[in-house]
């Protein structure tokens, strides 16, 4: 059966090579991470800073990259693709955990989708499984709970080559790690939070649940360095005070999050 990829808010077949190509990237991928990670990490102790980001930005233009997004509007893309088959998503281990053998937290978190699903598939017929939206919509959720980042990893930096909904964390996940040491590996999305201290109670709960360093809190009051908000809307959910919305993020560079498919409206 044909599966899907995004063009221009639509969702049409995607081609046979474009599937054959990322189930290659998806067999390699362990590989991949194990010897990007190691790479990073040897440029990190030469203190070669400067080649790493170049490197980043180059391999950045071909492999995988990250836009984060708020788990309202991952739910928002599962809706507009629950009218394609069931076999259209899919879950299995995150790569990263599986690819440097460290367990943290939910193991069969990395949900495939489109043209993905059948990659991944035909990859890895065991580890992954095909689940419904409904199904879909209800681990987003939980991972949402759990503090993960949802984030559409796409290669080619296009909406075209979408294939995963990674739920990412700060220690094991590479993507994260790599952009912390090098960037150009995960954006911030479409939206950016909001903070209205005569909320804030000065719980500090925010400081932890972000994976970004984005609040610190001053004088008992949290304070928001907008620039470090990668618009994950994970601070929202739990701060106490409801002090926190998320907002339209001001200067937004559209990366590859299909905005056209999944409606433009406020989050
Ligand atoms: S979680 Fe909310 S109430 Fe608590 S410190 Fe942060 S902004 Fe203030
Ligand atoms: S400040 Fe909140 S919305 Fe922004 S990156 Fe941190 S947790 Fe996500």
């Amino acid at each position: 059966m044909a599966h899907h990829k995004v063009k221009k808010g639509e969702l049409i077949k995607a081609g046979r090579v474009q599937v054959l190509l990322d189930t290659f990237y998806a067999r390699n991928e362990p590989t991949i991470i194990r010897t990007l990670d190691a790479t990073t990490r040897l440029f990190l102790r030469l203190r070669a800073r400067p080649v790493l980001r170049l490197l980043s930005r180059m391999l950045g233009v071909v492999f995988s990259t990250g836009e984060v997004v708020t788990t309202e509007r991952a739910l928002r893309f599962i809706d507009a693709i629950s009218v394609l088959d069931t076999t259209e998503i899919a879950v299995g281990p995150c790569m990263c955990q599986k690819a440097l053998n460290r367990r943290k937290g939910s193991y069969l978190k990395d949900m495939v989708v489109l043209y993905g699903a059948e990659a991944y598939k035909h990859a890895y017929p065991a580890e992954y499984e095909h689940v419904t939206p409904e199904r879909a919509r209800a681990l987003l959720r939980e991972f949402h709970d759990e503090g993960l980042i949802p984030t559409f990893f796409a290669c080619l930096r296009s909406e075209g080559w979408i294939y995963a909904i990674c739920n990412c964390e700060s220690e094991i996940c590479f993507p994260f790690r790599a952009h912390q040491a090098a960037g150009a590996v995960m954006y911030a999305g479409p939206d950016t939070v909001e903070l209205n201290l005569d909320g804030c109670i000065g719980c500090g709960t925010c400081v932890d649940r972000c994976h970004f360093a984005a609040n610190t809190m001053v004088e008992n009051r949290s304070r928001v360095d907008l620039s470090r908000c990668y618009g994950c809307g994970l601070c929202v959910a739990t701060c106490q005070g409801q002090a926190r919305t998320m907002m339209a993020r001001q200067g937004y560079r559209r990366r590859y999050y299909p905005l056209d498919l999944v409606g433009d409206a406020a989050i």
